[in-house]
C-alpha cells in the first residue's frame, strides 16, 4: 500500500514536498485554509515583483526623453489596473499550482488543517463537515505571518502591514516603512518610484542589516535612497504613532538594539500611512502541534533536523515556519519541501544550507551567495576581495543603469571563489552564476576563463575574476 503523506500548508514549501512525495509514489492530501501558493504567490514574492515591475517601468517613463523618445502628456500610476494585473499574475499562477496537483493525483482540501493525534489530520473548511486525514507521515508547512508593534496595530487602512500595502488602492502621499529590512527596503523604492514621500526608519546601523549581506551593498543602496530623497533613519524605532486628522504623528526614539549609540532627541514625523515591516511570526497557533509533542524553540519557531525531521517521528516541518535560523526565502522552503518529502517516502536526503541565493528587489537590485568578507574571515579563510563598479562596463552605460558594484571574495591561496556580492542592473538574476560557481567549488581563474559573451551584464563577473588574478582589463 502507498504511504500516506498529510502536508499541511500549500506554499512554496507544502506544494513541492506534495508534488515531490506525489512523484515518489505516495498518496497525497494537502490542506490550505487561504489561496494555493501561499505568502510566496498571494502576499510576498509575486505581488511585489508585479508592483516593482510597473514601479520601474514608470521610471524608464520619466526618463524616456533621456533615451531619446518624445512621451506627450503625464505618466502616472493606475492603482486600480496595477491591481488588477496583480490580481491576473496570481490566478494563473494559482492555476498552474492546481492543475499540477490533478496532474500528480494530490488531493487538495481547502480549509483549517490540524493535527487531532498521532496519525490522523482533521481540516475544517470554512462550510460544512471537519474532514479527517489518516497519514503515515505528516509535513508541516504553514509558513508565517507579519508581525505587528503591539502598541499600534495593524488597521488595514493607516497602519499597514506588507500584506495591506501590496493592496493599496492609491499612492499615498507620504508613507514610513518601519524596519529597513529586506521588505522594507523594497517597499521603500517601490513606494517612491510610485510617487510616494518615503522615510524608513531602522533600528540597526545600516539598510540591510543582514550578517549575509556585505557592508558595501548595504553603502549603495543608502545612497540610492539618498538619490531618491528616501528619508533613512537609522539607529532608531518608533516609540508612540498619534492619530491626528487624516495624518499620523510618529514619534522616534532611540534604538533598543544599539543602547550606545545615541540618536539624539526624539523626533517626530507627520505621514498619511505607516507600513510596519519588523518581522513575521509562525503560524503554529491552533495546530495541534502540542498534542504530538512537537517542539518548538523559545520564540515559536519549529525545530527540526537536516532531514527536516521534527523530534516526533515521522513528523516532519519546512520553510518558513522554522524561522530566521534556517532562511525564511521562497525557495529554501522549496528545497527543504522535497529533502523532507524524499525522507517521508525513502531516506537520506538531507538539506544544506551553504549555497543559497538573496535576492533584494530593491532599486538597483541586491543579490548575494556565500560567505560575506567578515564571514569568510570568522571561518579562518585568508581572503581577498575584489570588486569592479558597474560603471565601467559597456552594458550598464547602454542600459542607463550604471549604479553598483560587483564582488567576488575568493580564498587568497587557491583562489576558489567563497561568496559573490553584487549590488546593480538585474543583480538578482546575474547571482545565478555566483551560485554554480559557489557550488562547483570554481575558482576565479575558471570564472575568468569562461568566456562571457559581449556585451552584458555577466561580463562584469569575468572582469572580477580578472581583477583577483590581477590581469584587470578594465583597470
Ligand atoms: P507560506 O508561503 O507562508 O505558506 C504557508 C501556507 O500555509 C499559507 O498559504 C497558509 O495559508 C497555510 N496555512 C497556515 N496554517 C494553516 C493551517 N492550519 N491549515 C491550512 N493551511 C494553513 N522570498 C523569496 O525567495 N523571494 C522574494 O522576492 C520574496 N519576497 C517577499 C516579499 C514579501 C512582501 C514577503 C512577505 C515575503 C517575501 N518572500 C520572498 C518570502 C517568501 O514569501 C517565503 O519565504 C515563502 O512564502 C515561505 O514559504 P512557506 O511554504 O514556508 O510558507
Amino acid at each position: 500500500m502507498a504511504i500516506r503523506v498529510a502536508v499541511i500548508g500549500a506554499g512554496p514549501g507544502g506544494y513541492v514536498a506534495a508534488i515531490r512525495a506525489a512523484q515518489l509514489g505516495a498518496e497525497v492530501t494537502v490542506v490550505e485554509r487561504d489561496n494555493v501558493g501561499g505568502t510566496c504567490l498571494n502576499w510576498g514574492c509575486i505581488p511585489s515583483k508585479v508592483m516593482i515591475a510597473t514601479a520601474e517601468m514608470l521610471e524608464k517613463c520619466h526618463r524616456a526623453l533621456e533615451f531619446g523618445l518624445k512621451l506627450e502628456g503625464k505618466v502616472t500610476p493606475d492603482m486600480q489596473r496595477l491591481m488588477a494585473r496583480k490580481a491576473k499574475v496570481i490566478q494563473d499562477q494559482s492555476k498552474g499550482i492546481l492543475d499540477l496537483f490533478s496532474h500528480h493525483k494530490i488531493r487538495y482540501l481547502r480549509g483549517e488543517g490540524a493535527v487531532d493525534k498521532s496519525g490522523l489530520a482533521v481540516v475544517r473548511p470554512e462550510h460544512g463537515e471537519a474532514v479527517e486525514i489518516p497519514w503515515d507521515k505528516l509535513i508541516l508547512a504553514p509558513g508565517t505571518q507579519p508581525f505587528a508593534f503591539p502598541a499600534f496595530p495593524f488597521d488595514g487602512e493607516q497602519i499597514l502591514s506588507s500584506n495591506d500595502a501590496l493592496c493599496l488602492q492609491e499612492v499615498p502621499a507620504s508613507i514610513m516603512v518601519l524596519g529597513g529590512g529586506v521588505i522594507g527596503c523594497e517597499f521603500a523604492f517601490l513606494l517612491s518610484a510610485l510617487g510616494s514621500r518615503v522615510t524608513v526608519v531602522e533600528a540597526l546601523d545600516r539598510p540591510l542589516p543582514l550578517p549575509s549581506i556585505d557592508e558595501a551593498c548595504s553603502r549603495v543602496i543608502e545612497r540610492e535612497m539618498k538619490k531618491r530623497k528616501i528619508k533613512f533613519l537609522l539607529r532608531r524605532t518608533a516609540e508612540r504613532v498619534e492619530r491626528n486628522g487624516g495624518k499620523l504623528r510618529v514619534t522616534l526614539g532611540p534604538s533598543p538594539l544599539l543602547p550606545d549609540l545615541m540618536a539624539g532627541e526624539p523626533l517626530e514625523v507627520e505621514v498619511d500611512k505607516l507600513l510596519v515591516s519588523i518581522g513575521r511570526r509562525p503560524n503554529t497557533g491552533g495546530m495541534g502541534l502540542d498534542k504530538l509533542g512537537v517542539n518548538l524553540d523559545a520564540r515559536g519557531w519549529i525545530e527540526v533536523d537536516e532531514r527536516m525531521e521534527t523530534n516526533v517521528h515521522d513528523v516532519y516541518a519546512i520553510g518558513d515556519v522554522l524561522g530566521p535560523s534556517k532562511i525564511m526565502l521562497a525557495h529554501v522552503a522549496s528545497v527543504e519541501g522535497r529533502v523532507a518529502a524524499e525522507n517521508a517516502v525513502g531516506s537520506g536526503a538531507v538539506m544544506d544550507y551553504r549555497v543559497v541565493p538573496g535576492a533584494i528587489f530593491t532599486m538597483p537590485e541586491v543579490a548575494n551567495v556565500g560567505l560575506s568578507e567578515a564571514q569568510a574571515g570568522e571561518r579562518g579563510f585568508i581572503i581577498r576581495a575584489d570588486t569592479v563598479l558597474f560603471r565601467t562596463m559597456g552594458k550598464p552605460q547602454v542600459m542607463g543603469e550604471i549604479a553598483g558594484e560587483a564582488k567576488i571574495v575568493s580564498d587568497a591561496e587557491t583562489g576558489r571563489i567563497l561568496g559573490v556580492h553584487l549590488v546593480g542592473p538585474h543583480a538578482t538574476d546575474l547571482i545565478a552564476e555566483g551560485a554554480l560557481a559557489v557550488k562547483l567549488g570554481a575558482t576565479v581563474k575558471d570564472l575568468a576563463e569562461t568566456i562571457h559573451a559581449h556585451p552584458t551584464l555577466p561580463e562584469v563577473m569575468m572582469e572580477v575574476s580578472y581583477k583577483a588574478l590581477g590581469r584587470s582589463l578594465c583597470g
